[in-house]
């Protein structure tokens, strides 16, 4: 089946300290399911990325999991993906990743979510790609990383067209389409009829 759309989402491999956090991994991987779309994460069973990737699966999702080989054990590997690829380092997965998706989005996450997100931010600040890269601020959990970024912007570090280039929104049904029509705009290949 051609998928309309390919979302690569970047989360935590803990749940977080209370239940909203899965439930809103779930309701992205239904997103995403229900949509015909493909999610592309990083092949790990646990935390939010495993609560995303099993939601998206039943709900009619493709689902491609790119891991490391040493992770395969220490992350369980889903082996139930519609794709998983081993893949011999953490440089190899991160560049597939960006290249199967067509937008990037980061959930709630700890330090390997924060570097996913700032590495394809920067990339697309350096002309690297031109997708589209977005950030889900559910319930203000990343309030004081954007207060941060308005801080560095006023001590002249950052200029505000950079943080421009990050799409941040707390409601999953306005900024997950919101990417998507963004990425087919650019790609012209995304069937924007079904989303
Ligand atoms: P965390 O947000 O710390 O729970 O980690 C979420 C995911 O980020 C996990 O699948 C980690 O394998 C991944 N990760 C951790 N460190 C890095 C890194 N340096 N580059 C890319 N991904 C990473």
């Amino acid at each position: 089946m051609k998928t309309s759309f390919s979302l690569c989402v970047y989360c935590g491999s803990r749940t977080g300290a209370t239940a909203e956090f899965a439930n809103a991994a779930a309701a992205v991987g239904r997103w995403i399911g229900e949509r015909g779309g493909q999610l592309v994460y990083g092949g790990g069973n646990n935390g939010l990325m495993g609560v995303m990737a099993d939601a998206a699966l039943d709900s009619g999702g493709r689902v491609v999991g790119i891991i490391p080989r040493a992770l395969v054990e220490k992350e369980w590997a889903k082996l139930d993906c519609t794709e998983l690829h081993v893949v011999d380092n953490m440089h190899d997965r991160k560049r597939m990743m960006a290249e199967r998706a067509d937008a990037f989005l980061a959930l709630p996450g700890g330090i390997g979510t924060f570097e996913e997100l700032f590495e394809v931010w920067t990339w697309r600040q350096l002309g690297y790609h031109d997708k589209p890269v977005g950030l889900l601020n559910m319930d203000g959990y990343y309030e004081p990383l954007l207060a941060f970024l308005q801080s560095s912007i006023q001590h002249g570090f950052m200029s505000d067209w950079q943080l421009e280039l990050l799409r941040i929104g707390s409601d999953i049904g306005t900024l997950l389409p919101a990417l998507v029509q963004a990425a087919g705009l650019k790609s012209g290949v995304i069937n924007l009829s079904e989303i």
